[in-house]
């Protein structure tokens, strides 16, 4: 037996939700639906508070909201995600200029509430809400963003507003991909700058695979080790004189090696040749040349592991079994690291080895998710 994960659909994720808001609300029905894919990062990691490149795609996991407006000023928010934090059903009220949302507990719902403090497209009316959701929560496939992107999205559908405000703007917590923009069947090349140039890379060979392995631990390093990278990289900017390590090339960092001190060098190295590798590995996709797409892929996972110092061993040993696999073009860690999810990229036919093989050499106990590149965020019709 081997820890696949069926991936709910969408359907069955908004029928359940519905049962939910009517058992929860006095047999009322919901009338707007909305649904925010998961993503994985292909490559490009740590390289977007650099004002890199990221290469995401957007995941069959997803989160979907049903709700309906209600008069007055008052939000209930449902989740049945067991693994948020309790209790799962919040009431709150709309804020104002004197009372804004503050942060508070359960902890999930401050992501509910931070959408809702900065929606800026016009008055929101009071609402109910459920949420039901497939992607797995903590393992770097970004279930906060899907969550906040679905909140985005229903809160327009609750009052459609005619300024359509970018999505990295309402969100409270740093660069979010515009997952609008996700298609079916691409994946997208983002430009970490402010103003998040998107291009779209396609990935619609049927005979490919991405597979996501969570290795299902998360060391608590995760938390610390964050802000101690990015005060690294903007020290290393400071002293190459660039405004971000986007700006700076390899000759600039080699020129500065002796003002930079051994730990500083290794990190801005990764984020410098990080970028390059995305670039490099955009193309590749676009060429259709996986082996060199998967070699990019090998080249980035062995840099955050020395360089930037971000892997585990769990996460090295999955990347280690899936490389042993014939029909794996590449694999490597995905997200902050630390622990949370694998992402390879394989042939179809050698999904199931790989997954045997995987699970075999893994000291944990790994889960499966067999993906494609999937839709960005969008209303149902219910
Ligand atoms: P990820 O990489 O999955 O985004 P984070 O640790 O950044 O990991 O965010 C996970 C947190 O997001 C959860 O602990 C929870 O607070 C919140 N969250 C995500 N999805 C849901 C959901 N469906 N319902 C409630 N909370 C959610």
């Amino acid at each position: 037996m081997t820890n696949i994960c069926p991936i709910k659909n969408v359907a069955d994720l908004v029928s359940e939700a519905r049962r939910v808001y009517r058992e929860t609300f006095d047999g009322d029905d919901a009338n707007v639906a909305v649904c925010a894919p998961g993503r994985v990062n292909l490559i490009g990691e740590h390289t977007d508070y650099n004002e890199g490149f990221v290469l995401p795609m957007a995941l069959p996991m997803v989160t979907v909201i049903v709700g309906s407006k209600i008069s007055g000023q008052k939000c209930c928010v449902v989740t049945l995600t067991e693994a948020a934090d309790e209790p799962r059903v919040v009431d709150f009220d709309l804020p104002n200029e004197l009372t804004p949302l503050l942060r508070g507990q359960p902890n999930w719902a401050n992501y509910v509430k931070g959408v809702i403090q900065h929606y800026r497209a016009c008055p929101i009316p009071g609402f109910r809400a459920v949420i039901a959701s497939s992607v797995p929560l903590g393992g770097g496939l970004s279930s906060s963003a899907s969550l906040e992107v679905a909140v985005y999205a229903f809160l327009q559908q609750l009052c459609p507003g005619k300024n359509f405000v970018c999505l990295s703007r309402i969100t409270s917590t740093e660069v979010k991909i515009p997952f609008i923009f996700f298609h079916i069947a691409f994946a997208l090349l983002i430009t970490c700058k402010a103003s998040l140039e998107a291009t779209a890379v396609p990935l619609a060979d049927p005979g490919l695979v991405i597979l996501i392995t969570n290795s299902n631990v998360r060391h608590s390093l995760t938390g610390s080790e964050y802000p101690t990278r990015r005060k690294q990289c903007e020290e290393a900017a400071a002293v190459l004189s660039k405004k971000s390590l986007r700006e700076a090339t390899l000759q600039d960092l080699e020129a500065a090696k002796d003002r930079l001190d051994g730990v500083t060098y290794r990190r801005a190295r990764h984020v410098i040749e990080e970028i390059e590798r995305t670039a490099q590995a955009a193309e590749a996709l676009k060429r259709g040349d996986y082996k060199e797409f998967g070699r990019l892929m090998v080249e980035s996972h062995n840099s955050l592991r020395d360089n930037y110092e971000v892997s585990c061993p769990e996460l090295d040993e999955l990347v280690a079994a899936a490389l042993e696999v014939d029909g794996v073009f590449g694999s490597r860690m995905t997200g902050g690291g630390f622990g949370g999810c694998t992402v390879t990229l394989l042939q179809a036919h050698a999904t199931e080895r790989a997954v045997k093989h995987i699970q075999e050499k893994y000291h944990g106990s790994p889960t499966f998710f067999i993906t494609t590149p999937s839709e960005g965020a969008h209303a149902l019709s219910l």
